[in-house]
């Protein structure tokens, strides 16, 4: 397991930089699609790891408050995503979850994007019907 390179961001973040902390990014590192507390907890498990539930929680609310990792909703629960350099707003797909970084500015009728909320490429394609077959 490679944590090294996720202590200089911990620090440059302002957080200290533990071994649960750098477990928990190297976790999230592994995954494009934004992943629950629950099942950071569950791939330390099979890692080897023995964090418990509540230190992967914390681990991910305070990286989360130092803007390291942000958050988001899906399927009623709080979802976690290692997330490029600040200044951006994000792209999320309602159906799979899947979060795309966006940099340039977003400012409609003076409100400032954070997230907006669509369909991504895949599921799209997923979601029409293959030729041939009639609609429901
Ligand atoms: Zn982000
Ligand atoms: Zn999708």
């Amino acid at each position: 397991m490679d944590t090294v390179r996720w202590g200089p961001m911990l620090e440059a973040a302002g957080i200290r930089v533990t071994s649960q902390r750098l477990l928990v990014l190297d976790v999230l590192a592994a995954h494009r699609l934004p992943v629950s507390a629950q099942r950071v907890h569950a791939e330390l498990y099979e890692r080897g790891a023995n964090i418990g539930l509540t230190t992967v929680y914390r681990a991910l609310s305070s990286m989360a408050e130092a803007g390291l990792v942000h958050v988001f909703t899906y399927a009623g629960e709080a979802v976690y995503r290692l997330c490029g350099p600040a200044g951006h707003h994000h792209l999320v797909c309602r159906v799979c979850g899947l979060v795309a970084e966006r940099q340039e500015e977003n400012v409609v009728d003076g409100f400032r994007a954070e997230e907006v909320y669509g369909v991504c490429a895949v599921c799209e394609n997923r979601q029409q019907s293959p030729p041939g077959t009639k609609p429901i």
